[in-house]
């Protein structure tokens, strides 16, 4: 369900630039989400589908790119991949602390907008 309010968000966001730069038909949206966040892409498209009727955006497909976590070792700055699934590189390749910071691959992005 959490999907529906970011959905709602992009949305407006799209409209607002199909209108301001005179558009007729949005056909696709680019989005980047970060693999950390818990949006699902099939939901996404269902509540866009829903949410777009009616509107310039109505029946324009989303293109969704995962974002890569990675990580800022807080002993040397060194930034790395950390991979989720497997549990590896859990610690900085350089100085093997276990201490770091988020740098990318929560949240999401709206990339650009296809139109014409
Ligand atoms: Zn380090």
């Amino acid at each position: 369900m959490h999907e529906l309010p970011v959905i709602e968000k992009i949305l407006r966001i799209v409209l607002l630039r199909a209108r301001d730069s005179g558009v007729e038909e949005v056909r696709a949206i680019h989005l980047k989400i970060g693999e950390l966040s818990d949006l699902e892409e099939e939901w996404m498209q269902r509540y866009f589908d829903y949410c777009s009727r009616g509107t310039l955006a109505e029946g324009s497909r989303l293109v969704i790119e995962k974002v890569p976590v990675r990580v800022r070792c807080r002993e040397c700055g060194h930034e790395f991949p950390l991979d989720l699934a497997t549990g590896e590189n859990r610690f900085c390749p350089k100085c093997n602390s276990p201490k770091y910071t988020l740098v990318s691959g929560q949240g999401y992005f709206l990339e650009s907008i296809e139109a014409i």
